[in-house]
């Protein structure tokens, strides 16, 4: 029972080294006794011994289920028992059930204790880091050794769980421990490779390593393999073909056997050489990792300690340890990340006086009784929300969200003429040139109610009877004609012109104002920190309003815009109906057009999505020119089609816009520019082509488009060849009407990283948070708000090494280092 009785004695051993954690061997230590135990048996011949081995009680030992210390005295009881039947040197070999070949033990690993390093130094202070593989990682944004711990895996292969031979099943990621019986080289499709058969108890397999003639040499007849790959199969036999794999030693499993990592990596790193050095690195130096996080708060929110979460997230022990390092590593990143936007709103907040307004405006009482409904109750509340924080010293900075249709034009009007009432200008920013028109023709139409319209030019209207001198309203957008733009602007600087309605080039170079302190930015999720920092230079810290249609759950918006204060509409205006929406088969297009005709005959018009203006081939869309030929010749000859596509000038779409609103058309052909905003009362049905590739945030917008009127709308999505993620899109457009609930459900789908770009936001990356781990996303914020709350300057003794992590991630917030 020699090599038997080896093998345990190594395993024991490293379970004492690992801390009785029951991790020495791959499914636990009681499957491996159990399946050693009985190869003992029948190798021991001696009753006396025999007898003895039956009193450990291997076979049936519940190790899993001792206490620690139990577990302790139970190794140092098996052990002692090795170490008496345990063969002298001379005997080695002969008993042996499996045959091993010893192989020299790999260099001693020198514990460095360097005092002048730390995780901060350059890589090459790791051992076996020279500087031309540094510069290969350097590649990879690694510089430091801290870097290096920080480099995770993108995902670990699950190779923990063994097999024997006989159990493998093709297709599978499966695990082997084998002796090779012979290794040799081949050639395969004409290249120099190396084929070997390995074997255990239960049979023989085959396996090649393409392109790899050396490993011939290095698979010594009778070595000790663990394999972990793919199992195909060959002529009608199992292979693995170029799989994993290592020698059995001592040394803890990194390639096989276990979950192994696998790493994004650059030319010139090979996964193996990742792996090894990795494992090294983490070995040596993540115990050095401080932990920055109070011990009071790891225990209130049940976090890992952080190296034992660095290690883990590399190699770890088991899945659910894999999962608590990622908790722990994302909880950091979306603490460190609050904590940074806080101390961000804090700093313009102080350092940056606004300008309090004024709000008890008579002309504003006049104005919302004026209009031609009664605003609900959540436009009322986000009013008086709005209201108060302009009356502030502080520049407001507030993001408004509200469903389509919700009523937001308004109130943001209603703020507007509270800046131009106080003698300051205001703007409002839309994302598209059509959008902007829009918004411009609402403000005045709103505005001819209360007050008396002058002389006024296409692009500039002027109320008087409203405030002492006209409110001027101006519309600046490309497509005006260049003296005509250049005089507008010169009347804004000069401060003539009380509010400015534009798309987002407003805040670029080019338009100065003369007072600007209230900025509207309008169907915007994308407007990050970076623009909002811009917008701030043009004037005397405006107060900021961010207004969006795209229902981002709280937390997340309280995550990416944690320096936004939130309000929400969350009431659609009275009488606001169901719209209808199905999925059509390819196969009920031609119903879909005899539903359009039929509305088409009681004056409801209709919306055409299409997907591109010009047929790509990348993209099996239907083209909207085309498509508006297509239909106006072969399928609605007898109805009135509009087009409207981006290339389009925005004169030429606002004529076609105007034209459809007035029911001019009965069809309107469009690309997704008619995406956002755009109001069309007579509106009732929204046919979207190739529905299968919008997400479902945009179908919902689309959506949006129709059912502002008393007419019940409805929304036909068409799908050619959906995808089964996009099957299940257009399954929950279908059921789902609430925006903030697909939102979610997008979120889910998609992922944060489509669903909301953090690089755009201008916030540090998030490599171990999901923005869909909303639970850890509240904790974050919770624990970042406690903390802000006792000590914002982080200058608690207890709270240094936090700071220093802070100043690390967030540079540019200064006063924390
Ligand atoms: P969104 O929030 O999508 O920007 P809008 O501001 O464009 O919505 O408003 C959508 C439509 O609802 C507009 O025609 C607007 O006049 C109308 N509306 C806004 N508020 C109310 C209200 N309280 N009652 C009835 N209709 C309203
Ligand atoms: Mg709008």
């Amino acid at each position: 029972m020699a090599t038997n009785a080896e093998s345990l004695r190594k395993i024991l051993e490293l379970e004492h080294k690992k801390g009785y954690v029951d991790s020495a061997v791959i499914g636990g230590l009681d499957r491996f006794l159990l399946n050693w135990a009985g190869q003992a048996v029948e190798s021991i011949t001696s009753p006396h011994l025999l007898n003895r081995l039956h009193k450990l009680h291997l076979v049936n030992s519940s190790y899993a289920s001792l206490t620690k210390q139990q577990r302790k005295d139970w190794v140092k009881g098996v052990l002692d028992f090795l170490a008496e039947v345990e063969p002298k040197e001379d005997e080695k070999g002969e008993a042996k059930l499996t045959p091993v070949v010893s192989r020299p033990p790999s260099k001693a690993r020198v514990q460095r204790t360097v005092v002048s390093q730390s995780i901060d130094s350059p890589i090459t202070a790791a051992r076996g880091i020279s500087s031309s593989l540094a510069t290969k990682f350097n590649k990879l944004g690694v510089k430091t050794i801290r870097d290096l711990l920080y480099f995770f895996p993108h995902r670990h292969l699950d190779y923990s769980q063994r097999k024997s031979i006989s159990q493998l099943t093709e297709g599978e990621e499966e695990t082997i421990i084998a002796n090779v019986w012979q290794a040799q080289e081949i050639r395969l499709g004409g290249r120099r490779s190396t084929e070997a058969i390995v074997g255990d108890e239960t049979g023989n397999v085959r396996v090649v390593w393409f392109n790899n003639p050396y490993l011939a040499k290095k698979l010594v007849t009778n070595t000790r393999l663990v394999i972990s790959g793919r199992v195909s199969l060959f002529n009608g036999r199992h292979v693995f073909e170029s799989p994993e794999w290592e020698f059995v030693e001592d040394r803890e499993l990194i390639h096989t056997g276990r979950l192994v990592p696998l790493y994004s990596l650059t030319q010139g790193l090979h996964p193996r050489q990742v792996r090894k050095l990795i494992k090294e690195v983490v070995d040596q130096w993540a115990w050095q990792v401080e932990d920055f996080l109070s011990p009071e708060l790891k225990k209130r929110c049940n976090l890992l300690e952080l190296p034992q979460a660095i290690s883990q997230a590399h190699y770890p022990d088991d899945k659910i340890a894999r999962d608590t390092a990622r908790v722990r590593l994302a909880f950091d990143e979306l603490f460190l990340l609050q904590l940074g936007v806080l101390n961000k709103k804090r700093d313009w907040q102080e350092s940056q006086p606004g300008s309090p307004f004024s709000t008890k405006i008579p002309m504003l009482d006049t104005f919302l009784r004026s209009l031609p409904f009664e605003l609900t109750a959540a436009q009322q509340r986000v009013l008086e929300e709005l209201l108060a924080d302009l009356q502030k010293p502080q520049p407001m900075s507030r993001l408004l969200q509200g469903e389509v249709g919700s009523g937001k034009t308004v109130v943001a009007t209603a703020a507007l003429l509270v800046a131009a009432a106080n003698g300051y200008q205001g703007a409002l920013m839309a994302p598209t040139e059509i959008l902007a028109e829009q918004h411009f023709t609402t403000i005045c139409q709103l505005l001819s109610r209360v007050g008396h319209q002058e002389e006024g030019e296409d692009y500039l209207h002027s109320y008087s009877g409203l405030l002492p001198h006209p409110l001027t309203v101006a519309l600046l957008i490309g497509d005006i004609n260049q003296v005509r733009k250049q005089e507008l602007q010169q009347r804004i600087l000069d401060g003539d012109i009380d509010i400015v309605i534009g798309t987002h080039a407003l805040i670029q170079k080019g338009v100065e104002f003369c007072r600007l302190r209230l900025a509207v930015v309008d169907e915007q999720h994308r407007f990050g920190v970076t623009q909002r920092s811009a917008l701030r230079q043009k004037g005397f810290s405006p107060h900021i309003l961010v207004m969006t249609a795209t229902p981002i759950p709280r937390t997340l918006a309280l995550t990416l815009y944690g320096d936004l204060d939130l309000s929400v509409i969350d009431q659609l205006p009275p009488g606001r109906q169901v719209i209808k929406t199905k999925w059509l088969k390819p196969g009920q297009r031609d119903s879909a057009y005899a539903f359009i005709r039929r509305q088409a005959a009681s004056n409801c018009q209709t919306f055409i999505i299409c997907p591109l203006v010009e047929e790509s081939e990348a993209i099996q869309a239907r083209a909207a020119i085309a498509e508006y030929e297509r239909l106006s010749r072969e399928v609605f000859p007898d109805l009135r089609l509009g087009l409207l596509h981006g290339r389009m000038s925005a004169s030429e779409k606002d004529k076609v816009m105007r034209r459809f609103r007035s029911g001019e058309l009965d069809i309107l052909v469009s690309t997704p520019v008619v995406e956002v905003g755009i109001d069309v009362p007579g509106a009732t049905v929204m046919l979207v082509e190739s529905a299968d590739r919008f997400g479902l945030s945009q179908l919902h917008q689309f959506r949006g488009r129709v059912g502002r009127g008393q007419e019940q709308s409805y929304c036909m999505l068409l799908a050619q060849n959906p995808s089964e993620i996009a099957r299940q899109r257009l399954d929950i457009i279908e059921k789902i009407q609430d925006g903030f609930a697909l939102a979610e459900e997008d979120l889910r789908l998609r992922g944060p990283g489509e669903f909301f770009g953090t690089r755009q936001s201008g916030l540090p990356d998030l490599r171990m948070a999901k923005l869909s781990d909303v639970g850890l996303l509240e904790l974050a914020r919770r624990e970042a708000i406690r903390l802000f709350e006792k000590d914002s300057a982080l200058e608690k003794p207890e709270h240094k090494l936090l700071a220093k992590e802070l100043a690390r991630v967030w540079p540019e917030a200064g006063e924390w280092s």
